[in-house]
């Protein structure tokens, strides 16, 4: 298929949430004020809220079937397939040099002083560096905070052959990014800042992936996430043992609900019940066509949520493990039970169809990434109820404006067609938030008159694997 045509069908499938949370937004405020109180007026507005909710969905419905029906599904399996394996064959051959004592390396340590999330999202940023700077990563696990044996207990070790950290030269990225192995500090200290940090994509492969995917970046920082963890064999066992004594099955919404630690710090609370309602969305839009299982799997480190939910939604199938949960507690989470249960609920939120979270957690953002790996284009298959999605010390990222804006309060701000946008929040009820970066303005703005930039940098193309 053409670019423009795979670009505009999701922009419109886009499109159409979006002027659906505009307009039950705006007539959610008109039913609620007071002025409004006639019972005629409120039952029109209750007539257009159900009827607008069920034409959004038909529309939606629509939508998904013309990607059925324009004959492009089996492409798309074959592209992402095709893309997919280009990607792992180059880690392969990158991370399995055939001189290990002379092959440029970069080493990279585990430990970063953070939760599983954000020690992975390290993780992929060294091997991303390592990629972009055609070197092999050596990763550095002993006394893993949650597991002092190491990574290689419950991954595959992320090279078969080259493991020696040594070289002629062993100097730090800052000083010295030619030696022949260096260390990389994390990505809220690297100087100098490599250009192939996120939300870069590599320009070899970028026409394809701008076609087959909604945010390219996301696949690619997915395909480092399907090289690295690569499961043990007893790793594996855990997560089919677990598929298996729950029934995990489909659909299944994925729930992620992060509490302790992180609320008042980096996150606001958010009660079951505004999960659930982006949940019933999803299987009310579902059930169109036919009557689905409610299932939900639940993801937390507050195990009253589980329970709490089980009492609230009895026509729901809840998926999840209180006990997981227990073990995510401050107290105990850095342990080996607790990395068991952290690796199987991301395994699981990953699994379903819809994911339901708070992006400021880097758990759900790790679940997002992986998801990509599972279908063709899963960019649009979730709902976060704070941030857009990012990548943690990614480089500066701007969206585009498509359609001109006059701003109509001192909220607003006003676009110019091509104006640069820095993008901070989408309110999902039609506005977004960010900085117009030609005016310097902050404000709001209709979330549909931006569009999603791809920021293309050019990375090695391994052309020598095919010689
Ligand atoms: P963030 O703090 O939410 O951005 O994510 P991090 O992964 O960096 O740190 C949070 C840590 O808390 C995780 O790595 C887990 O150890 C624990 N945790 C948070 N949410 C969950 C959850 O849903 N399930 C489990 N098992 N652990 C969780």
């Amino acid at each position: 298929p053409n670019s423009q045509y795979e670009i505009t069908r999701r922009r419109v499938e886009n499109g159409i949430k979006e002027w659906w949370y505009f307009s039950n937004s705006e007539l959610k405020k008109l039913k609620n004020d007071t002025n409004n109180a006639s019972p005629d007026f409120s039952s029109s507005i209750n007539k257009i809220m159900t009827l607008g909710l069920e034409h959004a969905r038909s529309l939606l419905h629509d939508i998904n079937f013309l990607s059925e029906a324009d004959g492009y599904a089996k492409w798309r399996e074959r592209e992402a397939e095709s893309l997919s394996n280009i990607v792992q064959e180059r880690l392969k051959y990158l991370q399995n040099p055939s001189d290990c004592a002379n092959a440029k390396k970069l080493i990279c340590n585990i430990n970063k002083g953070c939760g599983y999330g954000c020690q992975i999202h390290h993780l992929v940023y060294c091997s991303i560096v390592a990629y972009g700077t055609q070197r092999t990563l050596i990763l550095n696990s002993k006394g893993w905070i949650y597991n002092k044996a190491g990574w290689e207990t419950i991954f595959k070790p992320v090279s078969d052959t080259c493991t020696d950290p040594g070289g002629a030269s062993v100097k730090e990225w800052s000083e010295h990014p030619d030696a022949q192995v260096v260390n990389l500090t994390i990505i809220d200290y690297v100087q100098p800042k490599p250009k192939f940090i996120p939300p870069a994509v590599p320009k070899d492969l970028v026409l394809r992936l701008a076609r087959l995917h909604g945010d390219p970046v996301i696949w690619w920082i997915g395909q480092f996430l399907k090289y690295l963890l690569r499961p043990q064999e007893a790793t594996e066992k855990l997560l089919n043992d677990a598929t298996k004594k729950m029934n995990f099955a489909k659909p299944v919404v994925g729930i992620h609900v992060r509490r302790t630690d992180k609320i008042g710090t980096e996150a606001s609370f958010h009660s079951i019940e505004e999960y659930m309602t982006a949940v019933e969305d999803y299987y009310d839009a579902l059930d169109m066509s036919e009557d689905n299982v409610r299932r939900v799997y639940i993801a937390s480190d507050d195990p009253t949520v589980i329970t709490e939910a089980r009492e609230k939604y009895p026509n729901y199938e809840i998926l999840g493990d209180p006990k997981i949960s227990s073990s995510a507690a401050v107290e105990t989470r850095y342990t080996e039970d607790s990395l068991k249960g952290i690796i199987s609920d991301i395994h699981f939120l990953s699994q379903s169809d819809y994911l339901v979270c708070t992006f400021s957690s880097q758990v759900c953002r790790l679940a997002y990434e992986i998801m990509q790996t599972k279908y063709p284009d899963a960019s649009a298959r979730f709902r976060s109820l704070d941030n857009i999605f990012y990548y943690g010390g990614q480089d500066s990222y701007y969206h585009v404006t498509v359609v001109p804006h006059k701003a109509e309060d001192p909220n607003e701000i006003d676009l110019k067609v091509g104006d640069l946008v820095d993008v901070s929040q989408n309110y999902w009820n039609g506005y977004s938030k960010g900085r117009n970066m030609r005016t310097l303005k902050l404000g709001l703005f209709p979330s549909f008159k931006i569009k999603n930039s791809i920021k293309s940098v050019t990375f090695p193309t391994y052309s020598e694997i095919n010689k």
